[in-house]
């Protein structure tokens, strides 16, 4: 019998996905042999953790002969507890990947040509050094500025930020999750974070406003999901599609896209009207409450009602199914939650509500994060930058700091117009800016400016033809990365990532380059570690857990204290805001003479003729990141676009058929499918983000299906 995992096998264990539970595959089903061995092959399981999306589930890579034959979930990690979805299982796939970046290469075309020359680790990194040395001098170090991303960034925002430039932007802030960290910590004194901390599998009342767990996979957050509805949890889903969550839910509110605040104030009416509010909990935690119940008066039921598309009634039937089941009301704060600029004071609503509920630190709400020691590393004191951050320079986002990850697009305005000051350096790690950052026809103009840019990257991603410097990165399976040092679970741990197999071809792992390239513009200092292990020892010194142990299990986990009535004095303030209570009114937002209280502001609708297009995710795909993985590519090759059975008959198209969609700005989309379905609203439109790779090299994911 052979070995190797087929994709057939593969697509045995992991195809017919649907719904939630489905969706994830246990420890039990997945290994046949006992561990330690398949077949008659004695095999190593090393315990890593998955990097396919950004939820890190725990992993252990079967390898033999230093080949890696399978992955399987980890038992032993605290949160995932031996699941992994299908995208875990086919990091295989990725790791095997033909189109991979396999040497560093030094461009010789024009810039976007896509013609580059072969050259060796030395020359590649002299030749970064030797750049960023040359635009400090002409420009100044803020000239540079760096596009990194993920909890394995640290390395490379360590090395920029020992250059000197302040100018570090994520897409995971402005592009995703910085409006809802921002409206929670202005109301709670901390952000959500990642993994949220919703007690899903303890609530009696789940509320999913544009979240659409199960077709969205995180393998514990949709087990979570499944097990709160086993138990007979009520499910309220706020989409304007009948999404596999929707299918499960006691209400369905197919609302109008971009008035979600107005739902989010009538139900406070409705709460405070009918004080079916946690009174006790509000007089001890919270500020504002009178000042919210003036502030919400008008928006009654019926008010929004013409607003949102959905009965007054409804909306009276689900407030009430919240306040019966509180204080264990899970609203979901999302998580992919830039929507249509208003998006901050939509998760202040979405705060409040759970406030008013009583429901933060409170079993089956929101838990609180539980504090770990974490080592530090003691580095000399980092530059100091003679001018702002160009996020902050320019005024516009004074909530938005670089220590939230900054703003990509800030940045690239800012090498387009060269206001407030010039940044013709860009070092691209992690990312794939020209899919995940709108308007990618600004991204390649602010490219075509530069005097210098370097890609880190594991394969040739579009953003990779126009680099200067293109550095292949070792993929997660064959690299060290920081470990996960995760507070937001109820069950606080600390979880590893070791390379599992050597890197193929001339890959190299993200902290060798960091520390190389350091090394090469005297930075050195910056990284006092001999080798990963050194790293690691340093960073769980103080968590007083024992090394090998942590390498062989994957994870350690502590004793965690997720409620309010867990806590002392000495765990720190439950709130700690500027007024260290839950703040209704948000002082923070009245220093600055914005809105301390959340009101309705409509948004543009779409012109005559047009429909809203919105999109969310595959439990196959991560967004652009697997779009050239060939097994999953082969359960999911394009993203089809889906508008209403009405809406389709009123524009002449059936199911099945090809079309292509145009946008307001006459933008048009290559030629897709279409769906047609009863289970959406005729005026929206919907797909699955991360599909239209414009990338040669990727040949599974070129001009597979189109760009949202
Ligand atoms: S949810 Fe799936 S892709 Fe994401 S980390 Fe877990 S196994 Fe990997």
């Amino acid at each position: 019998m052979s070995n190797e995992i087929t994709r057939r096998k593969f697509l045995q264990v992991t195809g017919g996905i649907s719904g939630t539970a489905a969706a994830v595959s246990g420890t039990a089903h997945a290994v046949p042999h006992p561990p330690g061995w398949r077949g008659d092959q004695r095999v190593q399981l090393i315990a890593t953790n998955c990097e396919m999306c950004f939820w890190r589930c725990g992993v252990m890579a079967e390898v033999a002969d230093g080949k890696l034959l399978k992955l399987q979930g980890n038992p032993h990690h605290p949160m995932t507890k031996g699941k992994l979805c299908a995208r875990g299982n086919a990091g295989v796939a990725l790791l095997n990947d033909p189109d991979r970046l396999k040497y560093p290469q030094i461009r010789v075309g024009d810039r976007g040509e896509g013609r580059f020359k072969r050259v060796s680790w030395d020359e590649a990194l002299d030749f970064l050094a030797e750049r960023l040395n040359d635009l400090k001098k002409k420009y100044g170090p803020e000239s540079v500025a760096v596009f990194p991303h993920g909890v394995h960034s640290g390395f490379f925002s360590t090395l920029m930020r020992a250059y000197g430039t302040p100018n570090s932007a994520e897409p995971a802030f402005a592009q995703c999750r910085g409006p809802r960290d921002i409206g929670y910590q202005l109301t709670f004194g901390r952000p959500v974070n990642s993994p949220e901390p919703i007690d899903l599998e303890e609530s009696k009342c789940i509320v999913l406003i544009g979240s659409h767990i199960g077709e969205n996979v995180f393998t514990s957050q949709v087990t979570a999901f499944a097990e709160g509805l086993a138990k007979g949890a009520k499910l309220i889903v706020v989409d304007p599609r009948f999404s596999t969550a929707a299918s499960k839910a006691n209400w369905w509110l197919p609302i109008k896209p971009g008035t979600d605040t107005a739902l989010l104030l009538a139900w406070m009416n409705v709460i405070i009207d009918e004080k079916l509010y946690d009174a006790d909990y509000l007089d001890k935690y919270a500020d504002g409450l009178k000042e919210l119940e003036a502030h919400v008066q008008s928006y009654t039921p019926e008010w929004a009602e013409k607003i949102t598309e959905i009965p007054a009634a409804q909306i009276r039937d689900t407030a009430h199914a919240m306040a019966e089941a509180r204080p264990a009301v899970a609203i979901h704060p999302g998580r992919h939650v830039t929507w249509y600029g208003n998006d901050t004071q939509r998760a202040r609503g979405m705060a409040i509500l759970t406030a008013l509920l009583g429901a933060y630190g409170r079993k089956g709400g929101m838990f609180l994060p539980t504090r770990l020691a974490q080592g530090r590393i003691p580095l000399p004191a980092m530059p100091e930058s003679e001018k702002d951050a160009a996020s902050r320079a320019n005024g516009i986002y004074p909530l938005a700091t670089e220590e939230a990850h900054g703003l990509t697009q800030v940045l690239i305005d800012t090498t387009l117009t060269g206001n407030p000051y010039r940044i013709n350096g860009w070092i691209v790690y992690g990312q794939n800016i020209l899919e995940s950052i709108p308007m990618r026809q600004r991204t390649l103009e602010a490219m075509k400016k530069l005097e210098f840019m370097a890609v880190v990257d594991v394969l040739p991603t579009e953003q990779t033809r126009y680099a200067d410097l293109v550095l292949p990165e070792a993929t997660y399976l064959e690299r060290y990365d920081p470990p996960a040092i995760v507070t937001t679970h109820k069950r606080p741990f600390v979880a590893i990532r070791q390379p599992a197999v050597e890197p193929m071809y001339e890959s190299k792992p993200g902290w060798w380059i960091a520390k190389q390239a350091a090394k090469r513009l005297q930075l050195e200092e910056y990284f006092p570690w001999t080798d990963p292990d050194d790293h690691l020892r340093r960073l769980i010194a103080p968590l007083g857990i024992n090394e090998s142990e942590l390498k062989s299990l994957g994870a350690v986990s502590f004793d965690g204290k997720p409620y309010i009535e867990d806590r002392t004095e000495a765990d720190g303030p439950l709130f700690p805001s500027q007024t260290g209570k839950i703040e209704l009114v948000s002082s923070v937002l009245k220093d600055l003479g914005l809105d301390a209280i959340p009101k309705y502001e409509s948004v543009e609708g779409p012109p005559k003729g047009f429909v809203r297009l919105i999109y969310g995710r595959s439990p196959v795909h991560s967004f652009s990141r697997s779009e050239n993985n060939e097994w999953l590519d082969d359960i999911m090759q394009e993203n089809p676009i889906w508008v209403s059975t009405t809406a389709a008959t009123q524009f002449g198209l059936h199911d099945g058929q090809k079309v292509i969609a145009e946008n307001q700005d006459g933008v048009r989309s290559p030629i897709i499918t279409l769906r047609t379905t009863p289970a959406i609203r005729n005026d929206v439109a919907y797909t699955v983000h991360g599909f239209g790779a414009q990338a040669h090299g990727m040949k599974k994911a070129y001009q597979h299906g189109f760009s949202d």
